[in-house]
């Protein structure tokens, strides 16, 4: 085996000679370094917060990384917690901020263990938990390593005892602890692979990371294709990237990501939900939604939704889209929050249609089939990304609200105002409205009222003509609660 090092010579730029301050790192993550080194082990500040600090921008999290086994740092940390089966790696809470500690690792991993027990169906909902962003910090995510940055042949079957490939070339395990120099090549791209030694404050740069941080460029370190199947959330990683920092993909490590998109159907759908919330809902994820369509990657993600965007019927949910996206990337920028429900009502709504249309309507949205036509696509949708139950449910409340805008007159549309769901519904009104799909006299009406005091909205709803109920009223099960099994006499359409 060829030692990496011997094919990439380190070079160590010395704290005079690049522009990295301990003052712009997080006090606990200088805690968790400084108590490493005091105690003689190696310890590095590693991935996307050197990175970052390079650029002048503020790390979303500080990994570190050492030479210390897994049980070293829970000796040395009484806040610290071991997460992984296999794989071990140490978390050192500081209240809500975690320190992700990983031991060097020699050989090739599976990304997060594959969940491999408990996640089939309830733990995309632990997945999740937490923060819109989806952090990798859930528990059993593992980062990938690999020995042999060379090898181009997609291996299946196992190489060593250690180490296991499948037939596309993915990893599935590996579990042996090693140097520094054999890290660096679990790595995905150079720019993600820099370190930064507390014990002189230089950074160790194996893969020409730091130059490519200044060209503003993404380059996979090895062959791109070997690690695109080892990981295929590594293209996700690239547009993410992409976005996020306004780098360029190099030539090589874009060239494949078109033929290799097909890999994303074998990827867990729980590892994709974590990823497809970190694309969309992290502040770029209209520039996001752009690279995925651009690198034929977004319709593996959501192939209704792609599929429903080449028929002219269901062009303008694109539009819906992308304006949607802006919105939230907006809001992300004046730290407003943003929700997974209302992201995959967007996502979605372009399949929810075509599924209503292909179960035939008459001239008014029939509710029966309204809901029909959401369950046929988030339980399609599901296969491919786990949307956990507390995102599904209200999204299709989301969606199921809007032809009930539409009933202005008496005490429905009072209790519309009130429902949990009205002010997301209200936003994806205004979503259709400005593209021409929903009036845009009823919405500014809805604008109107929400501003009013009660007896004034009463008064606006009594002035309204009495209107029919839409077909199927009632079938709809009541916000937050489970939809029934059986449905009631007479629920269905009329
Ligand atoms: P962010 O700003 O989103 O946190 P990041 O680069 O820190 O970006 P993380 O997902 O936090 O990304 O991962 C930390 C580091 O772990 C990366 O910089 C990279 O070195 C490595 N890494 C993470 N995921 C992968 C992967 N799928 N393949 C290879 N290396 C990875
Ligand atoms: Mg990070």
């Amino acid at each position: 085996m060829n030692s990496p090092s011997t094919q990439f010579p380190h070079s160590v730029i010395p704290r005079p000679e690049h522009s990295i301050s301990r003052a712009s790192i997080s006090p606990n993550a200088l805690k968790v370094l400084y108590r490493l080194k005091e105690a003689g082990y190696q310890a590095f500040l590693v991935g996307g917060a050197v990175r970052d600090l390079l650029l002048g921008l503020r790390p979303k999290d500080f990994d570190v990384a050492t030479d210390a086994l897994p049980e070293d740092v829970r000796r040395l940390f009484r806040n610290c917690r071991l997460i992984g089966r296999r794989f071990r790696l140490a978390h050192v809470h500081f209240g809500s901020e975690i320190i992700e500690v990983a031991t060097f690792r020699a050989a090739a991993a599976p990304e997060r263990e594959d969940l491999p027990d408990d996640a089939a169906d309830g733990a995309p909902e632990e997945a999740a938990e937490g923060a819109p962003e989806g952090d990798d910090e859930s528990g059993d995510y593992i980062e990938p390593v690999r020995v042999e940055p060379v090898r181009t042949e997609p291996v299946h079957g196992a190489d060593s005892e250690h180490r296991a490939f499948d037939v596309t070339g993915r990893i599935l395990r590996d579990n042996m602890y090693g140097s520094i120099e054999e890290d660096v090549w679990r790595r995905d791209f150079a720019a993600n692979g820099l370190y930064y030694n507390i014990a002189d404050l230089s950074i160790w740069d194996f893969v020409d990371g730091v130059s490519d941080v200044k060209a503003r460029r993404l380059k996979l370190i090895g062959d791109p294709e070997t690690r695109y199947r080892e990981d295929p959330v590594r293209m996700l990683r690239a547009v993410r990237f992409a976005a996020k920092l306004g780098f360029t993909i190099d030539a090589d490590t874009e060239a494949p990501i078109r033929k290799l998109g097909y890999l994303l159907d074998g990827v867990p759908p729980a590892r994709l939900f974590d990823e497809v919330l970190k694309l969309f809902l992290s502040g770029y994820g209209a520039r996001s939604f752009e690279l995925l369509q651009k690198y034929g990657l977004f319709e593996h993600l959501f192939p209704l939704s792609a599929a429903a965007f080449e028929l002219p019927p269901y062009a303008y949910a694109r539009e819906m889209l992308e304006r949607g996206l802006k919105n939230t990337d907006a809001r992300v920028v004046a730290d407003k929050p943003v929700t997974p429900t209302f992201l995959f009502a967007i996502l979605l709504w372009s399949a929810v249609l075509r599924e209503l249309n292909e179960r035939a309507a008459g001239p008014a949205p029939d509710l029966a089939l309204l809901m029909q036509a959401c369950d046929a696509v988030l339980k399609a949708q599901q296969s491919r990304i786990s949307i956990p139950r507390r995102f599904a449910v209200p999204m299709r409340e989301l969606l199921m609200l809007q032809p009930r805008f539409t009933r202005r007159s008496g005490v429905k549309a009072l209790n519309l105002l009130q429902h949990p769901r009205f002010r997301a519904a209200y936003d994806f009104l205004l979503l259709r409205a400005e593209v021409g799909v929903a009036d845009t006299e009823l919405a500014e009406w809805w604008t109107r009222i929400q501003v009013l005091p009660q007896e004034e909205r009463v008064a606006l709803v009594q002035a309204r003509p009495q209107e029919p109920p839409l077909p199927s009223d009632g079938a709809a099960p009541p916000p937050g609660r489970r939809r029934r099994r059986r449905r009631r006499g007479g629920a269905s359409r009329g």
